[in-house]
């Protein structure tokens, strides 16, 4: 169902050729945004992505392929984006990431640099672009994908847990320094973290694969949730991405600077 408040907005979200991103701006398109789709991907996967979120409403959908690890190409991303949505997007949602486990001593160090360029300093390139546009329209929203591990930590996931916390503590900067931007009937410019617990997307096959065992990959979701997901249940990317068009919307004004875990829990332990 399109909504009126979200109709004609225009929207970037990256990583969305995949889980949780894609989601999301299938949701966004269907409450009536035009969505830009980025990733990398194959150009089989690519299509197949454009192709779910024109289906799902909104204007035609456009794919960006800039590598989040190079701070020129996504320089050259938010020009074209811009140009694209006459302007700059009313909506920037950080999703693209990665993740690689090990212990601290035994992580490659470059594991630790395409990890945090992926997952936090490209949210700074991006809304450093993006949020001064936002301002000027009265209406603006910036949802970063953080996790569970922007809240509490896991062992073997330094430079992820890193990253997740930089990301949750500069949205939160971010949230202040536009607070006091224009108003309840524009809706105002709000910057929030969604903190997913497990989610089922291809990012968390390694970790099944891990926690399987001689078993099945169901024994190896079993175990994970077990670890630490007291709900014992997935989040499915669609239920994550009903909290980000929430975000969205005008009711939401006043919601900013918040970490909001998705979790079963997780952190309530
Ligand atoms: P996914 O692997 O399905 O998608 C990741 C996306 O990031 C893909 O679109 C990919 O093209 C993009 N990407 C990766 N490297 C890139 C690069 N160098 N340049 C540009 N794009 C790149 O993963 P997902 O599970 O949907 O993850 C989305 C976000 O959700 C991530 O930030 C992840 O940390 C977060 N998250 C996921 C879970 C989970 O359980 N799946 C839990 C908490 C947080």
């Amino acid at each position: 169902m399109s909504d009126s408040f979200l109709r004609g907005r225009t929207a970037l979200v990256t990583g969305s050729n995949s889980g949780i991103g894609l989601a999301i701006a299938q949701r966004l398109a269907a409450a009536g945004c035009t969505v830009a789709v980025h990733g990398l991907g194959t150009p089989a996967q690519i299509a197949d992505a454009v192709a779910a979120v024109e289906a799902a409403g909104g204007g035609q959908s456009r794919h960006f392929d800039a590598d989040l690890r190079d701070v020129a190409a996504i320089d050259q991303l938010m020009a074209d984006v811009a140009d694209w949505s006459h302007g700059g997007v009313d909506i920037l949602v950080n999703n693209a990431g990665i993740q690689h486990t090990a212990p601290l001593a035994d992580m490659p160090p470059e594991k630790w640099d395409a990890i945090l360029a992926i997952n936090l300093s490209s949210a700074f390139h991006t809304m450093r672009h993006a949020l001064p546009a936002m301002a000027s329209r009265g209406y603006g929203r910036v949802i970063n994908i953080a996790s569970v591990h922007g809240l509490v930590a896991s062992k073997e996931k330094s430079p992820y847990v890193a990253s997740k916390f930089g990301l949750v503590g500069m949205s939160k900067v971010a949230a202040l320094e536009y607070a006091a931007q224009e108003s309840r009937n524009s809706g105002g410019i709000t910057v929030n973290c969604i903190c997913p617990g497990w989610v089922e997307t291809p990012l968390i096959e390694p970790q099944i694969d891990a926690h399987r065992g001689s078993g099945s990959r169901d024994d190896g979701v079993r175990a994970l949730l077990a670890e630490k997901q007291p709900s014992l249940r997935m989040s499915l990317p669609d239920e994550i991405a009903s909290l980000a068009v929430f975000l969205c919307r005008r009711e939401a004004h006043n919601l900013t600077g918040s970490a909001i875990p998705v979790d079963g829990g997780w952190t309530a332990q």
